[in-house]
């Protein structure tokens, strides 16, 4: 923060706590945009008046309910095809919401289609030729915070919170604010919304815990306010998470007087946990290495000197037991690196404890920027969660080879090219188990909602593995296989019909 900053904050005494956390939050730069630099300061105007010219404004006093029905995209945070372009996209038709705003209600339904970008395809289970699917989801009062965004990111909610936690009422150079603090599963949330001199709500800023992000910035923008069916309501809503746009929608409709229900239909319950096989928690696979069974697995080598983690990287908790075990099993050793096979947030969390741990993160080059901005920025919203902001990211770009070969032990990593999932993947090989390590290449093989078979990503991967002459035998998928923690390259050949 610069002293320029803060000086001015110490000079409005009267708001001294809020623009302190306004100021915490604008000085942040990794994650998205920054609120206005100038200090605001509070106006006369009461929080009471402010809703009413807003809700005027609107047309909305009384209205308690809405549905909107949107056409557009959205995109999973933290699943790009190369982090340069944004989350991948998902085509979204036929999107309605109905929010009832005074029993905090919600249903969304949607029908989203992978592969805007067909050659970039990213993550969360895109595959090329993917069919329409049916989207639903429900929020209420006990869901989790990122969810209930959903219903406080419309101009209605945004006032609604304001009013339950008395928010301060601001101006800024960009005009009015409503800036406020909510308490919710055990976090303080900084909210900062800002209005027009129409009082319509432009712009939310708040921040959430991501592993990788730490405090991230969360926005919602709100543009081509028109009138349907008598409220002014914004046509075109985006929403960004880290910078880049998860959520964007162009407005068809919106009724006022909707008869919809907010709540879900009954039996619209969710997923069952899934079965998890009895298996100790790793596996020796050869000299000093070592599987670690989870649903995502993960190797660890040990080197003369340190060890070496290869990939597992699903979530904080996933990686704090990666890191117990690898100490578990080399307890004279440092962890001295840590391999993210692609940028996808669930084989990149927990890289926090990893920077905590003094190991350097390998990944490829096209991630070294992100990597050291994203891990450096503070993660103060969970007070358990490792906030890297005092240490050293140390990050090691690998191009299309590199090799960590000590004499004892050795292990290649190599740039696969044309992937449609990840720009950016990395395979590791071991020479001396003729092991591949790598990462959601295989899921076609793994998980039968792909169709298995001569999936087309598995055809492009056996090409892959030929071009780069490597002599392996098996593979140690990270996401869990049927017989764990191997699959074995006969097989493969068999899946793509060249047995
Ligand atoms: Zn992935």
């Amino acid at each position: 923060m610069s002293g320029d900053i803060l000086d001015r904050a110490l000079a409005a005494k009267a708001v001294i706590t809020i623009v302190a956390a306004l100021l915490l939050s604008g000085c942040q730069q990794e994650g998205g945009a920054q609120i206005a630099p100038i200090a605001p300061t509070p106006v006369a105007e009461s929080l009471e008046q402010v809703t009413t010219k807003a809700l005027d404004a609107m047309g909305m006093a009384g209205v308690g309910r809405i549905e909107y029905t949107a056409d557009g995209w959205e995109a999973c945070l933290g699943q790009p095809w190369n982090i340069d372009d944004g989350w991948a996209r998902w085509a979204i038709t036929d999107y309605s919401r109905v929010i009832d705003y005074d029993t905090f209600n919600s249903v969304q339904t949607a029908q989203r289609q992978a592969g805007m970008d067909p050659d970039k395809l990213g993550g969360c289970g895109a595959q090329p030729g993917a069919a329409v699917q049916t989207q639903r989801s429900s929020v209420n009062v006990s869901s989790p915070w990122l969810q209930q965004l959903q219903v406080h990111l419309t101009p209605p909610g945004f006032l609604k919170l304001a009013g339950s936690v008395n928010a301060a009422v601001m101006r800024g150079d960009g005009g009015l604010q409503l800036a406020m603090d909510v308490d919710s599963g055990g976090i303080t949330y900084h909210l900062v919304g800002s209005y027009g001199d129409d009082y319509l709500l432009d712009h939310v800023l708040t921040r959430v815990d991501d592993s990788v992000f730490g405090d991230m910035a969360f926005e919602a923008e709100f543009n081509d306010y028109r009138n349907f069916n008598g409220v002014v309501f914004p046509g075109h809503i985006v929403q960004k998470q880290g910078g880049f746009a998860t959520l964007d929608l162009v407005v068809n409709s919106v009724d006022p007087a909707t008869t919809t229900s907010a709540e879900p239909p009954e039996g619209s319950g969710r997923f069952g946990g899934g079965q998890q096989p009895d298996l100790p928690p790793y596996e020796r696979l050869g000299e000093g290495i070592y599987a670690l069974h989870g649903a995502y697995q993960s190797v660890v080598m040990g080197f003369a000197d340190f060890t070496v983690v290869l990939d597992g990287l699903q979530n904080d908790a996933r990686a704090d037991e990666i890191i117990a075990l690898a100490k578990e099993l080399f307890p004279a050793k440092p962890i001295g690196y840590v391999l993210t096979t692609h940028n996808h947030f669930d084989h990149a969390s927990g890289l926090r404890q990893f920077v905590a741990e003094g190991a350097t993160i390998l990944t490829h080059d096209t991630n070294v920027d992100f990597f050291a901005e994203a891990l450096a920025n503070p993660r103060t919203l969970n007070p358990d969660a490792i906030d890297t902001s005092g240490l050293p990211v140390d990050i090691l770009g690998v191009g299309d080879f590199l090799a960590i070969d000590d004499g004892t032990q050795r292990v290649e990593f190599h740039k696969l090219s044309g992937s449609t999932h990840a720009d950016d993947a990395l395979i590791a090989f071991i020479p001396a188990i003729q092991t591949i390590v790598e990462a959601d290449l295989l899921q076609p093989w793994i998980n039968p909602v792909f169709g298995g078979g001569d999936h087309p990503f598995l055809v492009w991967l056996a090409g892959e593995l030929d071009r780069l002459g490597i002599d392996y035998a098996q593979f140690v998928p990270v996401h869990r296989p049927a017989s764990p923690p191997l699959m074995i390259k006969a097989e493969l050949m068999d899946a793509v019909g060249r047995n």
